[in-house]
């Protein structure tokens, strides 16, 4: 009998009256029974929440570091059974799962630095005329209670990326992980008990996304809303959430530019690996590439050498590069979405069938820009290789998209690659990299439908505090 899990609300485990079953991507298999919370229970959980807020924020910051330093070190002590469940329920494989961990084990550590680091600036209100005789300051103080609705890709990171950045300011949180991945966000709420942080502080929901996320969106108390996933709940929640603070980090189809005079044997592997790492469940994750003419034919040949070597197997397996899709719909769409490019004019590489479950990582070239899989986010294993005449003709097609999260540009033209980070419409411009590159302290997020606001610790952190003036006349 699969064990049955219980949400965590106010520093107690409660289950909810129903469970649903949780599967495994990979196997189909029923690998748990997760509690479905009622509007009863997250109604018990924004209460909590609201009433640790008057403790938190009064924590002082060394405790509230302290708190997020031993989360971070009970991480690391239970990696290998963090990355586990991370396999398990997201279908990640292994080795990708630990780097997850690595990195989220990384994001609390920022997090307990950044709690140290909260402070205002002076203000010199004697440069307006009647603005002199005073003294003038800015605090940063915690909102209170963030409500934090996570995706299932990266079910570890993504959730750190919230919640620690919340609880270093003082905030508490009301976390609704993606049905698909529970057990990563029960793990976190078992090491922050462990850790000692106070009752209320962190709460975990599980249950559907419509009726638990749409409670956390709509209640007064709760006063910013924190999302990571797909463009259209993204945007019904900003719809919806009135005056709290918003923040989305929603899709992409990024891209990269390859200019003619780079070295392939640094460039493909690395396009190979942005491509399809987790199967390209990644909103980084490269999926249009826009190649120099003059050397089209041999990043192409070479590529598709390289895409061919990467192994399918089990989540579990130490040997797969890739494994199953979150689940079969989503491989079914994504072969569709082939499907449809090859029925535009688009030429099949590699990939592009289903064996055992598992969606062959795929490479396209000549696809039409108004094919789903160029002009829309695929998360999944697509990649579509066209030439370009230039990496200026290359900029205007990264540009040409509703999406703008990262953009990667290879040159080893100076002018050249100052002109891309000048006139590429994203949120991170990264040279001689993938757009896929991110470490978990820089400031991350999207322009255009690729969202609102920044993450990256301390620039969550600004989106999760008001800041106060405070003037005194002397
Ligand atoms: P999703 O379907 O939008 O789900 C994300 C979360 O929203 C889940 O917890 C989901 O709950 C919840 N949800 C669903 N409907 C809701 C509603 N009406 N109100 C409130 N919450 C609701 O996304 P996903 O499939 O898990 O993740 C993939 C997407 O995330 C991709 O588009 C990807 O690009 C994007 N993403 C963006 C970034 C970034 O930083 N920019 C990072 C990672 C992922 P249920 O699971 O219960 O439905």
């Amino acid at each position: 009998m699969p064990m049955k899990k219980t949400c965590f609300i106010g520093g107690e485990w409660v289950p909810a009256t129903a469970h649903a079953p949780l599967f495994s991507p990979c196997t189909g298999q029923e690998i748990a029974q997760i509690s479905q919370a009622d509007s009863s229970l997250v109604e018990k959980a924004i209460a909590a929440a609201h009433e640790a807020t008057a403790v938190m924020r009064r924590l002082p910051a060394y405790q509230r570091a302290f708190l997020l330093e031993k989360i971070s070190i009970l991480m690391n002590e239970r990696l290998e059974e963090a990355a586990r469940i991370i396999a398990i329920e997201a279908g990640k494989p292994i080795k990708t799962a630990r780097g997850e961990v690595i990195r989220t084990i990384q994001t609390y550590k920022f997090a307990a630095e950044e709690a140290k680091r909260l402070h205002g600036e002076t203000v010199p209100l004697d440069a307006a005329i009647g603005g002199e005789g005073r003294l003038a300051y800015t605090v940063r103080e915690p909102l209170g209670v963030i409500g934090a609705i996570t995706p299932f890709h990266f079910p570890m990171n993504l959730v750190a990326h919230k919640v620690g950045p919340a609880l270093a300011a003082g905030n508490t949180v009301v976390l609704k992980p993606a049905s698909q991945t529970p057990l990563s966000a029960l793990f976190l709420a078992e090491l922050a008990e462990q850790a000692g942080v106070p009752a209320g502080a962190l709460n975990v929901i599980t249950g559907s996304g419509a009726s638990v996320g749409d409670k956390i969106v709509s209640d007064p108390r709760v006063r910013a809303v924190t999302f990571t996933g797909s463009p259209n709940v993204g945007l019904d929640i900003r719809n919806r959430a009135g005056m709290k603070r918003v923040t989305l980090e929603l899709g992409s189809n990024s891209a990269v530019i390859v200019d003619r005079n780079v070295q392939l044997n640094e460039v493909i592997p690395r396009c190979v690996f942005g491509a399809f790492a987790y199967s390209g469940q990644v909103c980084i994750s490269v999926q249009r590439i826009y190649v120099d003419k003059e050397i089209y034919r041999d990043f192409v040949e070479h590529f598709v050498e390289q895409t061919r070597a990467l192994r399918g197997g089990d989540s579990l397996s130490e040997e797969a590069d890739y494994s199953a899709m979150i689940n079969p719909r989503e491989t079914e769409r994504v072969l569709e979405w082939i499907h449809e490019a090859l029925l535009q004019g688009a030429r099949l590489e590699c990939g592009g069938q289903i064996v055992d479950r598992m969606l062959q990582p795929t490479v396209l070239t000549g696809v039409p820009a108004d094919a789903k899989v160029s002009c829309q986010e695929v998360f999944g294993p697509v990649v579509l290789i066209n030439p370009v005449e230039s990496v200026r003709h290359g900029i205007t097609l990264v540009n040409d998209s509703r999406y703008g999260l990262q953009a990667g540009v290879y040159t080893n033209n100076l002018s050249l690659a100052l002109e891309a980070v000048e006139e590429l419409r994203v949120g991170g411009v990264m040279v001689n990299d993938i757009p896929t590159f991110r470490v978990d302290h820089m400031p991350y997020g999207g322009v255009k439908e690729s969202g609102l606001g920044r993450e990256g610790v301390k620039y969550a952190i600004e989106e999760m505090t008001e800041l106060k003036l405070v003037a005194i006349k002397r």
